[in-house]
């Protein structure tokens, strides 16, 4: 047994990487970061670099790359800078690597994570895309080569945390779990009225009531794509059929989610906002440590608020479910043009109620397909982004 595990972070500029960072920091005596990586902002890099000293260092873009290996250089510190998506695969599955925290957003994530668990590594998975994109073939490369995936995503870790520890070898329905409850706060769009909807900016969507994120998965939770998202999460994770699983809206995101039993039991788990709850979690497993975040004060704690979602106010939340209803390739799918769609809204060139527009003609025009292989996965992702910029140019051309 070595004395501290070695973890990898991709995307460790990020939020989830920087919350990542804050709770290895805590444990230096338990871990040790052995690879950081980002796609091209040096300067936060260079300065994860300098304060924890990993062995590598990862930027996707090579021109970026070459800026940090000077700027390292120049401070007389000895990482190894790499670059490009091979690399990023290259620290994912190094030896001395025990634990990877999947931090990339969006489908640039897939590959690296899933080199990661073709590795047998414990896969912390905060990258939700990549388990929408390919969940079959995650899971069952996880399963085949004993990578450990446990959930960093707040709803996914609550519900991990609620579930028997053999859930997933003895499956849901024999251990009496009835339902999975996803909570969601309903965004910062929860309550606004409908047809102020299309005029609501990027920042009014990245102003999220309860989380500080990064701005792609804060359009998402504007427009509860996040939760849909999740829905299919859930699905892949914990084998769960659609049908088992309820989106309740929760504004205060004190309940994390919930596990209904058979005999009318609900278990939750509960705490503040704060993503190194589940990071601490998911590094400790099985045990428990220290991660920083505040306990609950339940003397102080105001009324908990519970709502179903509203499907008119959030059609992502349908289109996710029914994607994850076609099955086959029709999430990568939902989820390409969804990436394609929020960049552009992101940009000013759609409105936000053109996101769910793009996504829905994209899921209609681009036919899916029942197999899963790596392979149809990333062509049928590569078709619905050229579908789905096709519409953002014909959108943005309407004004
Ligand atoms: P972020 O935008 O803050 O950070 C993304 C990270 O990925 C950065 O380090 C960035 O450099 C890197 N990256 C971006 N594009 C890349 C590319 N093409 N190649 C290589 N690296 C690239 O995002 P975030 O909020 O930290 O979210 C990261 C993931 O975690 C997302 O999948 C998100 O859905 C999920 N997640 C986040 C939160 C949260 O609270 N932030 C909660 C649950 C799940
Ligand atoms: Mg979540």
């Amino acid at each position: 047994m070595k004395a501290r595990a070695g973890v990898a972070i991709l995307g460790s500029t990020g939020s989830i990487g920087v919350s990542t960072l804050d709770v290895l920091r805590r444990h230096a005596d338990r871990f040790r970061v052995v690879a950081l990586t980002a796609h091209r902002d040096v300067e936060t890099l260079l300065k994860q670099c300098l304060a924890c000293e990993p062995d590598y260092a990862v930027m996707a873009d090579e021109t970026a790359a070459e800026r940090l290996r000077g700027r390292l250089r120049a401070a007389g510190r000895p990482v190894e800078v790499l670059a490009g998506a091979a690399d990023l695969e290259r620290v994912a599955t190094l030896p001395e690597v025990d634990q990877v925290m999947a931090a990339i957003v969006g489908a640039a994530g897939l590959l690296p994570t899933l080199a990661a668990a073709r590795a047998s590594k414990r896969v912390l998975l905060a990258n939700k895309e990549a388990l929408v994109m390919a969940g079959p073939l995650f899971v069952a490369t996880a399963r085949d080569h004993g990578a450990e995936l446990l959930p960093i995503d707040s709803e996914h870790n609550a519900i991990f945390q609620c579930l028997p520890p053999d859930f997933a070898t003895a499956g849901l329905e024999a251990r009496g779990v009835r339902r999975i409850l996803l909570t969601g706060s309903g965004g910062p769009f929860r309550a606004t009225p409908l047809d102020q909807l299309p005029e609501m900016t990027p920042e009014q969507a990245c102003a999220h009531p309860n989380w500080r994120m990064g701005r792609k998965i804060s359009v998402d939770s504007a427009t509860m794509m996040n939760k849909g998202l999740e829905v299919i999460e859930a699905h892949w994770l914990f084998g769960a059929s659609p049908e088992r699983i309820e989106v309740v809206v929760h504004p205060q995101s004190v309940i994390h989610s919930m596990v209904e039993y058979q005999d009318g039991s609900v278990l939750a788990q509960l705490g503040h906002p704060d993503m190194r709850t589940p990071i601490a979690h998911a590094l400790a497993w099985p045990r428990r440590m220290d991660s920083g975040v505040a306990f609950l004060d339940f003397a102080r704690l105001a009324t908990l608020e519970f709502q179903p979602p509203d499907f008119a106010r959030f059609p992502a939340l349908r289109l996710a479910f029914a994607a994850l209803a076609a099955g086959g390739t029709a999430p990568a799918i939902l989820n390409a043009a969804n990436e394609v769609a929020v960049q552009a809204f992101l940009e000013r060139r759609i409105r936000f109620t053109a996101i769910a527009a793009v996504v829905e003609q994209t899921l209609a025009r681009i036919s899916g397909r029942a197999v899963e292989t790596l392979a149809a996965i990333l062509d049928d992702d590569a078709r619905a982004r050229a579908a789905a910029g096709e519409q953002v140019v014909a959108l943005a051309a309407e004004g």
